[in-house]
């Protein structure tokens, strides 16, 4: 079996880290959260921003050689084999990752993809590179829980900036304009959190309500894992399933 999510020195996933690790502070994240809550981008639907997935291929992933479009159906698929009936757990593979699209406004890598973890608080050693948290402008600033309470909820958080936080601004602000349930926006919201969901940090920040969700992402997340031994064959049938539930959850053209 293929070992994953191996990070090794001087790689390009090494530098990447390396970069996202100094620019991602507390002061970031909040500026970018401003700057993208009103949603004044582009107005598409749901298929043009897979379409544009199409030439994008992640630099954060050390396992991942494909545009993006084939990991979006791939994922769905494989949902689809273990779930047939849960067409909104489908739809979540589809689409987890089309907050990428932040790449056509402009965003440099180091804003858009990698994993994502905490600012505001001290940095524990589950981030990826920890050793390179030292160049982050808020090392070692925060003792304690930082600038949160115990149990205030994921929600309050201020986590690095990227594709999971913008896609779920999407689906929350156009949420009468889709048909997928919250539940869904939460797993696409933290999937890249992986020193929460994966590292059992900041723990003591969950809510109840937070503990569902956290069993929800660790569920998702063995679907999002890419193997290069998956022979999941994305066909016009494949294809012409998933125009079908995207006709039907999300009719309308978006905001982003
Ligand atoms: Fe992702
Ligand atoms: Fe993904």
């Amino acid at each position: 079996m293929t070992t994953l999510r191996q990070y090794n020195e001087n790689t390009p996933q090494y530098f990447f880290y390396k970069d996202m690790h100094q620019k991602q502070s507390l002061d970031f994240v909040i500026k970018k959260k401003k700057q993208y809550s009103n949603l004044n981008n582009i107005q598409m639907n749901i298929h043009k921003a897979l379409s544009l997935m199409d030439t994008f291929v992640d630099p954060s992933d050390p396992d991942l050689d494909v545009p993006n479009s084939i990991h979006a159906y791939q994922t769905a698929e494989r949902i689809r084999k273990k779930n047939p009936e849960n067409k909104q757990l489908q739809l979540t593979g589809l689409i987890h990752d089309l907050g990428k699209v932040l790449f056509n406004f402009g965003e440099e890598n180091w804003s858009v993809v990698g994993d994502t973890f905490l600012l505001g608080y001290p940095f524990p050693k589950s981030i990826v590179y920890y050793e390179t948290m030292k160049n982050n402008p808020d090392y070692n600033k925060y003792t304690n829980n930082g600038i949160y309470e115990v149990n205030c909820g994921l929600d309050k958080l201020n986590i690095s900036f990227g594709h999971d936080e913008y896609l779920y601004q999407v689906l929350l602000q156009n949420k009468d304009k889709h048909k997928l349930d919250s539940k869904y926006w939460d797993i696409i919201r933290f999937h890249s959190f992986y020193p929460w969901h994966t590292g059992n940090d900041y723990h003591q920040f969950m809510n109840e309500s937070d503990k569902n969700i956290l069993q929800d992402v660790l569920y998702f997340n063995q679907f999002d894992l890419y193997s290069k031994e998956d022979d999941t064959e994305i066909n016009d049938n494949v294809k012409q399933y998933y125009n079908d539930l995207l006709k039907e959850y999300f009719p309308n053209t978006l905001q982003w």
